[in-house]
C-alpha cells in the first residue's frame, strides 16, 4: 500500500494522490481494454426512452479531458472521450430527444435533451484535422472491453471549471499515478497529427 506522504525524508515514504477524483471510469485505476473487443452500443441516461447510439468499431485515443467543453458525469472535473470513425456511429433510437449543443463549434456535440448526456460529437468542416472522426464517451454503455484511456488532455483547463490552481499538482499526481500523463493540450501523436494537417495544407510538406 502506498504511505501518505508524511514529511519526512524516510526512502519508503512516497507520495500518494490516491484520494483526488479525476473520473469515476479511472478512480479505481484504469481498467485495461479487450483487444478484440468489436464496439457496443451507448446509451443515455434518461430512465426511459433512452438514446441508443451503435458504435460499430473499437474506439482510438481514449483519454480524459478537462476542457470546458466535452461532457462530464455529476461530480467529474475530467470527461472521458474517445474517437472512432463517423461511418461506425449510428442513432439506433430516440434520436428526436437529440439537439446539438452549438452549432458553431468545430465539434458538434449531440446532447439528449432529457438527461444532458452527450451521445456523440461529430465534425462537419471537412478540413478540420479530426474530419471524419467522431468524439463519444464510452462509459454510457454497459459492455466492458472498451479501449481503456491513455493520456490526460487540457488539463490546465479545469481551472477554467472552478478547479482551485492551488489542487493542480495534487491533479496531475493522480494522473500520473494512474499512468495518464498529463497535457495541457493534446498528446504528442495527436498534436504532431494536427501540425502535419497544417503543414500539408500550407505547402511546408509535400500534400
Ligand atoms: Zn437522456
Ligand atoms: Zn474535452
Amino acid at each position: 500500500m502506498p504511505r501518505q506522504w508524511d514529511g519526512c525524508s524516510g526512502e519508503d515514504a512516497a507520495v500518494t494522490y490516491e484520494n483526488v477524483k479525476i473520473h469515476p471510469a479511472v478512480d479505481g485505476g484504469v481498467k485495461a481494454g479487450d483487444a478484440s473487443f468489436g464496439g457496443g452500443t451507448l446509451h443515455c441516461n434518461c430512465a426511459s426512452d433512452r438514446v441508443e447510439v451503435k458504435v460499430s468499431g473499437p474506439t482510438a485515443h481514449n483519454h480524459v479531458c478537462g476542457c470546458t467543453k466535452c461532457w462530464k458525469p455529476d461530480g467529474a472535473i475530467f470527461s472521458q472521450v474517445a474517437v472512432v470513425g463517423r461511418d461506425k456511429v449510428e442513432v439506433t433510437a430516440n434520436a428526436d430527444k437529440l439537439k446539438i449543443v452549438n452549432e458553431a463549434a468545430p465539434i458538434q456535440r449531440y446532447a439528449c435533451t432529457g438527461c444532458g448526456a452527450h451521445l456523440f460529437g461529430r465534425i462537419e468542416n471537412k478540413d478540420h484535422p479530426f474530419y471524419g472522426l467522431d468524439f463519444v464517451h464510452t462509459e454510457l454503455s454497459d459492455e466492458p472491453g472498451w479501449a481503456a484511456p491513455e493520456f490526460a488532455a487540457f488539463v490546465s483547463s479545469v481551472i477554467e471549471s472552478g478547479v482551485d490552481p492551488s489542487r493542480m499538482d495534487g491533479i496531475r499526481g493522480r494522473l500520473r499515478e494512474l499512468g495518464l500523463e498529463p497535457y495541457d493540450a493534446l498528446s504528442p501523436p495527436l498534436m504532431d497529427a494536427i501540425a502535419t494537417h497544417v503543414a500539408k495544407r500550407s505547402g511546408a510538406l509535400p500534400a
